[in-house]
C-alpha cells in the first residue's frame, strides 16, 4: 500500500477544495479500506463546504458520500467481506446499532451515528475507510460510475417516497429535478405512481419527461400550486421536496389534495429554514408532513436493486477529481442536469 493518497481537501469553510497528498487511512477494528472507483457530487457536499448547516463539518474535510469501490484491506474482526468485494459507502457512515431508533430500523436518525464526508473523511479521495457492517453491497460486475449516486441520491428519494405512503396508481409531485429529483421521478414510476415534476429550469423538466414524468411544471412560468390542483383534480396524493429552495416546501404542502402527505428531503441553508404553514389547512385537509433523512441499510439494499435491475438509471456526467470546484460552482447556480460523478479510478 502507498503511504499517501490523492484527495480533495477543504481546509477552511467557503474556500475551494485543494487536491493534496494526504496520509493513507488505515481500517480500524470492524472497518474496511476501500479503493474508491467513483464518487457522486451531492448538493449536501456544497452545503458542507459552504458551512450552511449547524453544526458545520469537522476540518480539514474530505467531502463525498456517494462512494463506490473495492475492498482493498480489512481491519480486525471484519466478517462477511473479502478483498476485492464491490461495495458502496453512503452518507450514513455508521450508527450505534443499539438505541431505540436503530432497533426500530430508523438507524438514519441515530444520535451517535457518523456521516461520511461530514464527520468522517469521504470519497473525494483514492481510499476511504468504513465499518463493514454499514457499507452497501454491490454486484461484482456493477457499473461503479452509474451506481455511485444511488448511495445517497437514490436511497434518499426512495425512502422519502416510501414515507409518503403513496400507493400504486396515486400521484406524487416531485419538487426539484436535480440529482435527487431525477431519480425520484424514476423510483416513483417504478413504484407504480403517476409523477408530476416541478423545477425552475426547462432542461431539468425535459429530462423528467424523458424519464417518464406524466406532467411537468416550470415554477418560474406558472404557479405550481394552482397548476397541480387543476390538472390533478384536487392535487397530488403525495409530494417529495428535493430542492433546497425554501419556496418549494410551502408550495408542496399547499398543492396536496386532502389527506395528502409530503416528505421533506431537500435541506435549505440556515436562512431559509422556516416555513409559513396554515395550521388550519393542515387540520382541515388532514395533511401529513414528514422529514426523511437518507436511508437505512435495508432501504439502500432495495434502492440498489432497482438500479441493478435497470428500473432506475442515473443520468451521469463524468468528471475528474480536479474539476470539483467548477462542479460545485455549477451546482450552486443550478446548472447541472442529472448527477456529476467523479471518476476517481480513471486518474489512477
Ligand atoms: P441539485 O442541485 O442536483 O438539485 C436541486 C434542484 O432544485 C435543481 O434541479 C434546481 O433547478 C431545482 N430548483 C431550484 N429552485 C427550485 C424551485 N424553486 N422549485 C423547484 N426546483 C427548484 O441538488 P441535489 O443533490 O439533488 O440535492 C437537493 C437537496 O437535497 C439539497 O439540499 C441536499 O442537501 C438535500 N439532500 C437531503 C438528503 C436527506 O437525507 N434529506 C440527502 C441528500 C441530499
Ligand atoms: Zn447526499
Ligand atoms: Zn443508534
Amino acid at each position: 500500500m502507498p503511504k499517501t493518497m490523492r484527495a480533495a481537501v477543504l481546509r477552511e469553510l467557503k474556500t475551494p477544495l485543494k487536491i493534496e497528498a494526504v496520509a493513507m487511512p488505515e481500517p480500524g477494528p470492524g472497518e474496511v479500506l476501500i479503493k474508491v472507483a467513483a464518487c457522486g457530487v451531492c448538493h449536501s457536499d456544497v452545503h458542507a463546504v459552504d458551512g450552511d448547516w449547524d453544526p458545520p463539518p469537522g476540518l480539514p474535510l474530505i467531502p463525498g458520500h456517494e462512494v463506490t469501490g473495492h475492498v482493498a484491506a480489512r481491519g480486525a474482526h471484519v466478517q462477511g467481506l473479502k478483498d476485492g468485494d464491490v461495495v458502496g459507502v453512503p452518507w450514513m457512515w455508521s450508527a450505534c446499532g443499539a438505541c431505540e431508533y436503530c432497533l426500530a430500523g430508523n438507524e438514519t436518525i441515530c444520535a451517535t451515528g457518523e456521516s461520511t464526508g461530514y464527520s468522517k473523511p469521504g470519497g473525494y479521495a483514492e481510499y476511504v475507510t468504513a465499518p463493514a457492517a454499514y457499507v452497501g453491497r454491490l454486484p461484482a460486475k456493477a457499473d461503479l460510475i452509474g451506481l455511485a449516486p444511488v448511495l445517497c441520491a437514490g436511497v434518499t428519494v426512495y425512502r422519502g417516497l416510501k414515507r409518503t405512503m403513496a400507493r400504486p396508481g396515486q400521484c406524487v409531485a416531485v419538487f426539484g429535478i436535480g440529482g435527487l429529483g431525477h431519480l425520484a421521478v424514476q423510483y416513483a414510476k417504478a413504484m407504480g405512481l403517476q409523477v408530476a415534476a416541478i423545477d425552475v429550469a426547462d432542461d431539468k423538466l425535459r429530462l423528467a419527461t424523458a424519464l417518464g414524468a406524466d406532467m411537468v411544471v416550470n415554477a418560474k412560468k406558472a404557479d405550481p400550486v394552482r397548476t397541480l390542483k387543476k390538472e390533478l383534480a384536487g392535487g397530488p396524493h403525495a409530494a417529495v421536496v428535493t430542492t433546497p429552495a425554501g419556496i418549494a416546501f410551502d408550495q408542496a404542502i399547499r398543492s396536496l389534495r386532502p389527506s395528502g402527505t409530503c416528505s421533506f428531503i431537500g435541506v435549505p441553508g440556515r436562512d431559509g429554514d422556516r416555513l409559513p404553514i396554515s395550521i388550519g389547512k393542515v387540520i382541515n385537509g388532514e395533511l401529513s408532513l414528514r422529514g426523511s433523512n437518507v436511508g437505512s441499510r435495508l432501504d439502500l439494499a432495495e434502492a440498489i436493486r432497482f438500479a441493478v435491475e435497470g428500473q432506475v438509471k442515473v443520468t451521469v456526467e463524468r468528471q475528474p477529481l480536479r474539476a470539483i470546484n467548477k462542479v460545485f460552482e455549477r451546482m450552486r447556480r443550478g446548472k447541472i442536469v442529472g448527477r456529476v460523478v467523479l471518476d476517481i479510478a480513471a486518474e489512477g
